[in-house]
C-alpha cells in the first residue's frame, strides 16, 4: 500500500506527521519505507537518521546545437514545446535553455542537418537510508538549477519494493511535483491547520484528490488555533479528520528538537498506530 502525506502549503506539520507514521510503522513491525519527495527541500534526514546504503543519480539528456552545422530552419524551434529553443534566424542566432527543456527529444527527430546531438545531464540523487532492520528511507534531491524535480521522484518512487508499506512526504502544493507523488498512491493524508490560509488550501488540494479520484481524510494539526471553519468545510464535505494534534508548546519543543514524538510520548504513539491502522483500513472501505 501507498500512502501520500500532503499538504496544500508548507510549514503545515507534513513532515512531522509523515516521520511520526513512519516510526510507528516500523515500531509495530511493518516492512516499511519512507520516500521523501520534497525534492527541492528534503527534510526528512534531519528528525530520521538512516545508515546510507547507496546513492543513484538521476539523469536527463540534453540537446546540444552545433552552431556550424546548423542552416538556421527553425524546425527544432517549431517542435519545441517548452520554449527551450532560442531562435533569430536573420541574426542566425540559436541558442538552448537548458532549464526549460523537458528532454523531449523532438527536436533531435526534426533536425534533418544532424545539427543536433545530446548528452547527459546529472539533474539529482535517489539515497537509500537503512533506519531499522525492516525499514527504509529514500530520498529525493534535485541538483541545483534542475527545472523539474519530477523525473526525480518518480524515480524515487519507482524504488520501493513490491512488498514495503510506502509513506510518501508530498512536497507542498499542487503543481506537478505533488501530482507525480499522489498519482500512484492508494490514499492521500492531508495534513492542515485550522485557520484561515489553511483552509484555502486545503480546499484546493481537496478538489485537485477529488479530480484524480485519490481517496483522502485530513489530519488537524495545530487544533486550538484559528477557528471552526475548516472543521465546518470538512464536515459539509463529508470528510474525515483521522486526527488531531493540539497546538501545544510541548509538541513544538519536541519537534524543534528533532526528535520523534511518537518515541517519547506514548499517547501519541498510540495515537499514531490507530491513525495507520485506520488509513490501512481504508482499502476495504473508502472514505471519500
Ligand atoms: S528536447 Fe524537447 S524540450 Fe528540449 S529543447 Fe528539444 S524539443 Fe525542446
Ligand atoms: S533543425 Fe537543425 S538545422 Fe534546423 S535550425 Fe534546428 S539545429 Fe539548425
Amino acid at each position: 500500500m501507498k500512502i501520500a502525506i500532503a499538504s496544500g502549503k508548507g510549514g503545515t506539520g507534513k513532515t512531522f506527521v509523515s516521520t511520526n507514521l513512519f516510526w510507528v510503522a516500523q515500531y509495530a513491525g511493518k516492512n516499511c519505507v519512507l520516500v521523501d519527495c520534497d525534492a527541492e527541500a528534503p527534510n526528512v534526514g534531519e528528525f530520521l537518521k538512516g545508515e546510507k546504503q547507496s546513492q543513484e543519480d538521476v539523469t536527463q539528456l540534453i540537446p546540444v546545437i552545433n552552431q556550424d552545422a546548423c542552416v538556421f530552419c527553425g524546425k527544432c524551434y517549431e517542435y519545441c514545446n517548452y520554449n527551450a529553443i532560442f531562435y533569430l534566424p536573420e541574426r542566425k542566432m540559436i541558442q538552448l535553455t537548458e532549464e526549460l527543456c523537458h528532454s523531449c527529444g523532438a527536436c533531435v527527430v526534426a533536425c534533418k542537418h544532424g545539427a543536433i546531438t545530446e548528452k547527459v545531464k546529472k539533474t539529482g540523487t535517489i539515497t537509500k537510508f537503512q533506519y531499522a532492520p525492516n525499514a527504509t528511507i529514500l530520498e529525493t534531491r534535485t541538483e541545483i538549477g534542475t527545472a523539474s524535480s519530477v523525473p526525480i521522484i518518480k524515480k524515487g518512487i519507482k524504488a520501493i519494493e513490491p512488498n514495503q508499506l510506502a509513506l510518501l512526504d508530498a512536497p507542498p502544493g499542487i503543481s506537478c511535483p505533488f501530482i507525480a507523488t499522489v498519482e500512484s498512491v492508494d490514499f492521500v493524508l492531508l495534513v492542515t491547520e485550522p485557520t484561515p490560509f489553511g483552509l484555502n488550501d486545503l480546499k484546493l488540494s481537496v478538489e485537485t484528490l477529488q479530480k484524480m479520484q485519490i481517496p483522502h481524510a485530513v489530519v488537524i494539526n495545530r487544533s486550538g488555533l484559528g477557528n471552526q471553519e475548516s472543521y465546518n468545510w470538512l464536515k459539509e464535505q463529508g470528510i474525515e479528520i483521522l486526527l488531531e494534534i493540539p497546538f501545544d508548546k510541548e509538541i513544538a519543543k519536541i519537534y524543534s528538537e528533532g526528535k520523534m514524538l511518537s518515541e517519547v510520548n506514548e499517547t501519541y504513539r498510540n495515537q499514531f498506530l490507530l491513525l495507520l491502522e485506520k488509513i490501512i483500513s481504508v482499502r476495504k472501505e473508502p472514505l471519500s
